[in-house]
């Protein structure tokens, strides 16, 4: 038989009724012929409150507790699931992660599959049972501990399942048709993307875009598996939603693809820093120790021998990092005047793989954004992005003003130089 993985997030399980229209999809699949792996998430709103809790009881929580509780979430969602389906006759029973076992790395917060043994779904799909509901987003450590996979994390655990069982394809139904230009919830002129490509995908997953975890689009990269975003919420077929598929695969040519947004960036400024060999691993060796997930970095033209050093990490990870750069002052590794927090600002990037090929993005994006009167704070470029970072009140308009500059709400493309080689 061949296997297939629905993935239903949130929103798509957030009451009886939105679990039974998902059912519903997965009796069709099995109508179809195929077996059913469904990964669900908890229900909309239930892991923040989750969250919300253990963060109310212990702010410096022991994270194996925090798994326990927030872990909590899909194993209710799993169970109604395999309930629904055995209410339309379908045969289904839920599993746990620690029960299939999902195996990962001891991480709590942010543990890595490192295992998914088929053995007892297959043995029970040997047995006649059709869907087999996994509760998504966690597993269990060498320890014996359940862990949980990073918010966001049941997307991952849909494509490991996918790659681990070969799947046909693995179907991510969410609140929105499919991958967009940029998220149609900022920005009314965003584009239904037919495919994308994994790498592009996976730049605006880690600049943003939340609609796939990062690590879900590494791991389908990496396995190649078939996977494809579309909506719980409307009538599907073969052709719905976006692809995620090698570059190779993706006919319509354009230049920019996406546009991504980040809210919660912090520009943290070290003023008059020693400008001396060995200074920067001197600031970025106790951040990244301190588990600090430094993105950015600017180093300033120095005078008189001392320099500002600049970087931007997530805004809850500020007081981990002026803690440890504190401590460095203190153990004298490092010297600065001031530590300064700039905890209002946002990373807007465009992505596309056609800047490979393509002069003048940049130009275009910073003419952009200084129409709008919107000052650049930071600007960091690779391949196949480029991120700024901006005061976050013009977070959306800058959104909107990449978009209009680059024509995204259309197919074709503004007209760029082709690069010389
Ligand atoms: P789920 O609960 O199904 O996992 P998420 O809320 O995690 O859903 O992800 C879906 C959301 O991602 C959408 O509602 C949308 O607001 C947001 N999003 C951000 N960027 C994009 C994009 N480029 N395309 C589609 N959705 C996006
Ligand atoms: N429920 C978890 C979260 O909200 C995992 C998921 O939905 O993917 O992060
Ligand atoms: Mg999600």
């Amino acid at each position: 038989m061949p296997i297939l993985v629905m993935k239903f997030g949130g929103t798509s399980v957030a009451d009886p009724g939105r679990i039974k229209a998902a059912a519903e999809k997965v009796r069709g699949e099995v109508e179809n012929g195929s077996d059913v792996i469904v990964i669900v998430s908890a229900m909309a709103g239930r892991t923040n409150e989750l969250v919300g809790w253990v963060d109310s009881i212990a702010p410096f929580y022991d994270a194996r507790e925090y798994d326990a509780v927030v872990s909590s979430g899909e194993n209710v969602t799993a169970g109604l699931m395999a309930l629904t389906l055995q209410e339309m006759d379908v045969p289904a029973r839920s599993w746990q992660g620690w029960q299939v076992p999902v195996r990962t790395s001891s991480a709590h917060g942010a543990a890595r599959i490192e295992e998914i043994p088929r053995a007892n779904i297959d043995g029970k799909f040997a047995d006649g049972m059709k869907v087999a509901v996994v509760a998504g987003f966690q597993g269990i450590s060498p320890e014996g501990r359940i862990t949980t996979l990073g918010r966001g994390g049941s997307d991952t655990t849909a494509v490991a399942f996918a790659a681990a069982f070969g799947a046909e394809r693995c179907d991510i139904y969410t609140d929105v048709d499919g991958v967009y230009t940029t998220d149609p919830r900022i920005c009314s002129k965003a584009r239904r993307l037919e495919r994308i490509a994994f790498e592009e995908m996976l730049e605006l997953a880690s600049l943003g875009a939340k609609v796939l975890q990062t690590r879900s689009v590494e791991l389908a990269m990496r396995y190649n598996v078939p996977l494809r975003v579309l909506s719980s919420f409307e009538e599907t077929g073969a052709s719905s939603g976006t692809i995620v598929c090698g570059e190779e695969d993706i006919m319509e040519s354009r230049v920019i693809s996406g546009v991504a947004y980040s809210r919660d960036e912090a520009k943290m400024t070290l003023t008059a820093v020693a400008d001396r060999p060995g200074i920067a691993a001197a600031i970025f060796g106790p951040l990244a120790e301190a588990g600090v997930n430094v993105d950015m970095i600017v180093q300033n033209i120095s005078e008189e021998g001392r320099t500002d050093m600049t970087f931007s990490c997530p805004v809850p990870q500020v007081t981990r990092a002026e803690q440890a750069l504190q401590a460095a002052r203190e153990k004298g590794q490092i010297d600065f005047a001031e530590l300064i927090a700039d905890t209002e600002v946002a990373k807007i990037s465009v992505v596309g793989i056609g800047m490979r090929s393509h002069a003048g993005v940049a130009a275009r994006m910073f003419q952009a954004l200084a129409s709008e009167g919107i000052n650049i704070k930071v600007i960091t470029t690779s391949e196949i992005k480029i991120s700024v970072l901006v005061e976050r009140k013009y977070m959306e308009l800058a959104v909107q003003a990449l978009h209009d500059a680059f024509e995204l709400d259309k197919a074709g493309q503004p007209e760029l130089a082709a690069k010389a080689n």
